[in-house]
Parts: C-alpha cells; sequence; structure tokens
C-alpha cells in the first residue's frame, strides 16, 4: 500500500505554511529508504546506489542522499550540473549515455564520472570527448522478451537502450586496445517492478553475462550495475518490495557467479528510493456535476503527469476524512484544457467538499521533475518535511516571469510583467 506514514496534522501544518499546489518531501522517510538499502547490500564489496537524478532533481534532496552515502545517476548536462554543485565528484557520479550532445561526455569526463556507453558507436565519442578511462560501463540489451518464470516482465528488443551481445564483445576489445583496464555492464529491463525476483533475475543473467565477456576478452570486471526499475505499491492492494529479501536474492545469485567475491555491485534506484516519500498537496476549489460527479483541484498534468501520461495510479485521501466512507465517486481533475488531465477516474472518495485538502501520493519520484508548462501552467513549490518536523521551501513556485524568461526580447510582455509584479 502507499506510504502513510504522514498523519493527516502533517499535511494541514504544511498547508498552512505554503500556499497549496506543492509536493512535500519526507527526509526521514528518504534518509530510511537509503539506509534500508545500503543494509541489504552491505554484503557486497564497494556497493553504491546511483539515484537516478531525473526522478527527483532537487538540491536539497540530493545531499541528503549524499549524506547517505549515494552517489548520482545523470543523464544531461544539467544533471551533471545538480551532482557538480552537491558536491558529487569523480566516481560519485554515473553518466548513463544515450543519444547525447557531445558536450555532455565532456563534461561527465572533465567530472571524472563514470560512464555507461548506450552503443558501440559512443566508444570513438568518448575518446574523442577525452580519453577512455581505466574503468568504464557498457549498457547490455539482451533484446527479445524479459521473463522472470514464464511471465514477461520488459520488452528489451523494443528498447532503444543498450549493446547487443555480439556488440559487447566487438565493443570491449575496442575499449581494451583504446586502454581501458577494467568493465562495468549494466542493463535496465523492467520499469516500476515490486516482484522481489526482479533484481535477483536481472542479477543473475548480468552476472553470467559479464564472466563471459571477461573470459572472452580477457577484461577484468569491475562493477555490476543494476540500475533502476524497483517499484514500489502504488495502490493499497500492492505489498511494498521487501528491499531485504531482494539484496539476498542478489547475494544469492552473486556467490553462484562470483564465488571468490571481488566484483563491485551498484545500483540507480530513482522510484523506489524517494517515490514513496513525496505528495502532492492540492485543495479541492471546484466540483461540476455532470454525466459524473468532477473534483477540481488547484494542481493538474503540469505537477502531476504519470496518470495523465500512463495512465497510472497515484492513491488519493482527503484530509480529516479518512475514517469517512468512500461512498462517492468523481473523476479528479486539473485545469488544462486537455481531456486527459485526470488524476483519478471513477474514484470511490469520500465526500469532498470545496476547501478540502486533497492529497495525492507517491509522488516523491518522476511527479515534480516530468512537470511541464503546458497551458502555461505552472510548477509548484517543493517543500521538505525535516527530521525535526519542520518544514523548508527547497523550491519556489514558478511565476509568470520564469514561464516568459526565454521571451525577454519581448518588451510589450516584459512591461506587462512589471505592471503585474
Ligand atoms: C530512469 C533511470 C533510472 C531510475 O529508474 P527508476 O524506475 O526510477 O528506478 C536508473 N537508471 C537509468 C539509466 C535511468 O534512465
Amino acid at each position: 500500500m502507499p506510504n502513510f506514514h504522514l498523519s493527516d496534522s502533517v499535511f494541514r501544518q504544511a498547508a498552512e505554511a505554503f500556499p497549496t499546489p506543492f509536493h512535500l518531501y519526507d527526509e526521514a522517510g528518504i534518509r530510511a529508504r537509503a539506509r534500508a538499502l545500503n543494509k541489504a547490500f552491505a554484503w557486497c564489496p564497494d556497493f553504491r546506489e546511483y539515484f537516478a537524478v531525473k526522478a527527483l532533481p532537487n538540491p536539497a534532496i540530493l545531499r541528503i542522499l549524499r549524506e547517505e552515502g549515494c552517489g548520482l545517476d545523470c543523464s544531461s548536462e544539467t544533471e551533471l550540473m545538480l551532482a557538480e554543485a552537491c558536491g558529487f565528484a569523480g566516481e560519485e557520479i554515473m553518466f548513463s549515455a544515450n543519444a547525447m550532445p557531445d558536450s555532455e561526455f565532456v563534461y561527465a569526463r572533465r567530472l571524472g564520472a563514470y560512464v555507461n556507453l548506450d552503443d558501440i558507436t559512443h566508444i570513438e565519442v568518448l575518446e574523442r570527448c577525452g580519453s577512455i578511462p581505466e574503468t568504464v560501463c557498457c549498457r547490455f540489451n539482451p533484446g527479445g522478451d524479459f521473463r522472470i518464470g514464464t511471465e514477461i516482465m520488459g520488452n528489451p528488443g523494443e528498447a532503444k537502450y543498450g549493446f547487443t551481445y555480439d556488440q559487447l564483445v566487438a565493443g570491449l576489445r575496442m575499449l581494451k586496445e583504446k586502454g581501458a583496464k577494467r568493465f562495468g555492464l549494466h542493463a535496465f529491463l523492467s520499469s516500476n517492478n515490486t516482484d522481489t525476483a526482479y533484481y535477483p533475475t536481472l542479477a543473475a543473467l548480468l552476472f553470467r553475462t559479464a564472466k563471459e565477456l571477461s573470459e572472452r576478452v580477457e577484461l577484468p570486471i569491475a562493477f555490476i550495475n543494476l540500475s533502476g526499475g524497483v517499484g514500489i505499491p502504488y495502490r493499497p492492494d500492492q505489498e511494498a518490495t521487501d528491499i531485504w529479501a531482494v539484496g539476498e536474492g542478489v547475494r544469492a545469485a552473486y556467490e553462484q557467479v562470483f564465488p571468490e567475491g571481488g566484483v563491485a555491485l551498484k545500483t540507480e534506484l530513482g522510484r523506489w528510493m524517494t517515490g514513496p516519500e513525496g505528495w502532492l498537496v492540492t485543495h479541492a476549489i471546484r466540483h461540476k456535476d455532470t454525466y459524473r460527479h468532477y473534483i477540481g483541484l488547484d494542481a493538474c498534468a503540469a505537477n502531476l503527469m504519470r496518470p495523465a501520461m500512463y495512465g497510472a495510479y497515484h492513491h488519493i485521501t482527503v484530509v480529516g476524512k479518512g475514517d469517512l466512507p468512500c461512498d462517492h465517486v468523481y473523476d479528479v481533475t486539473g485545469c488544462l484544457c486537455e481531456n486527459n488531465d485526470k488524476f483519478a477516474i471513477q474514484r470511490a472518495l469520500p465526500a469532498i467538499d470545496e476547501g478540502d485538502l486533497v492529497v495525492i501520493h507517491d509522488t516523491g519520484a518522476h511527479g515534480f521533475s516530468m512537470g511541464y508548462n503546458y497551458n502555461g501552467r505552472l510548477r509548484s513549490a517543493e517543500i521538505l518535511h525535516r527530521e525535526d518536523g519542520s518544514f523548508l521551501q527547497i523550491r519556489r513556485a514558478e511565476t509568470p516571469r520564469d514561464y516568459f524568461a526565454t521571451l525577454d526580447s519581448d518588451e510589450s510582455l516584459q512591461r506587462i510583467l512589471e505592471r503585474m509584479e
């Protein structure tokens, strides 16, 4: 089930201190998750979680994760800038490459980041953009379906990422020739997967593949990067992923393939780390009864895109009404001129009145960060609920000036902005 650790009074206090909508993050919860992950993999030499910045790119959060021993997984210039600003350096940064401009490879190399190459053609790019480092990681795409038992959990054959096996053989030979001394192997084959067997199944595949490649190419393995994809229970009937069991499952696979140890492990969890520790706090501001009953919030898909984009379920609660029966059925909407701007469709909820504080759960990963400015809608503030119970605004809400910042050559707009401020 979703995370119900924060009481209604916390949401109420936050909404008294800051105008809605905003995303609220729980520092204690984020730290606890980082610690649980580190504990579950403490058996492994040189384990490190590289938090996927795209899940929650706020420097206050990244600094908390740094204090918990995490590194960062970056995939753009601005994500690298965030990493640098928060004091991450060298091998505390994983740069996951893709079809990116040369300048980003240059920046990653300048920071001394691990580079995770997405394709055999990136070897030349990397060489041109600095040099081939002694340790270099490659992303594997095994093709076909990814199954756990008989169940299909992903379709790597349709994914744009990674080297084929044959390209890995050829690519690692090239890298070795160009000075690489050891390699990492990475794959991301399933997303938001709450099955405790996901990581162990992926790990077994990567361990066997890396061992075989290492023997064929005669290049030692530096680390295996299990990437992200460990899921969270968005729905009340879903069980949380038991991260301890995940760690033990990976350990069993590790001991089979690497009985002598010596190979490090990395993860790049985003969703699992912060997803359940964020809430979008909103007010109900409108109601409407036509063919359906609608509740209009002061937030919209610009603040949380997952329901509109993926039809994703996010649990919704109404502050102070947790004990009331869910005997009303609503579509819960935002204000975009776009019909898929609905946080919930035909959801059973308690009777909602205008002015009620409505909380959307599990927005701590791929929530704020997926936000956009469609309809000229502005992105919200982000608030941290600190361990001592106080609140800290860690990002202010956007203003029209932010929205029009790239139209600074338009004098009429600038005059109106000045008048409005
Ligand atoms: C998005 C991403 C992640 C994190 O994925 P989650 O689903 O949030 O765990 C990790 N690694 C890479 C390369 C990614 O692109």
